[in-house]
């Protein structure tokens, strides 16, 4: 855990908690919807300013192209992020994803890769059987 010269206040901490418990890469409104539960009295501005602190300790992530809205990931090792077209619901990709492209980049394009942002797009579990009428 990074801890700066960021205190963890007691806030800090139920908003991070919140964000690992889901899978499901809220955006800031829904962390807030979910905080809110536990601390009635929070406002948005506290969320977002933490949600901000969050992801300057490298606790949190934010997906900037999932979508209009950025989504937070509670989940803080590198990986990829699939989205569905249909839903939008966004789900993680294997980590070993990661590394695998990482390695065949550095050999075939002699890059040295610092940083990334990759969502790849397809329909969920979910939605493929809804929308294959089975
Ligand atoms: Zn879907
Ligand atoms: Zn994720």
């Amino acid at each position: 855990m990074i801890m700066n010269n960021f205190r963890m206040t007691p806030q800090r901490r139920i908003i991070l908690e919140e964000l690992k418990k889901t899978r499901k890469h809220p955006t800031a409104d829904e962390v807030y919807h979910s905080v809110r539960k536990k601390l009635p009295d929070i406002s948005m501005g506290t969320v977002y300013r933490n949600l901000e602190i969050l992801t300057k300790q490298e606790e949190v992530q934010v997906i900037r192209n999932g979508g209009k809205k950025k989504r937070y990931d509670g989940n803080s090792t590198k990986h990829f992020h699939i989205k569905c077209t249909n839903c939008g619901r966004i789900d993680d990709l294997p980590e070993n994803l990661v590394g695998l492209i990482k390695k065949n980049i550095t050999v075939d394009c002699g890059y040295e890769i610092t940083g990334y942002s990759l969502v790849l797009y397809g329909l969920c579990p979910d939605c493929k059987k809804k929308l294959g009428g089975k």
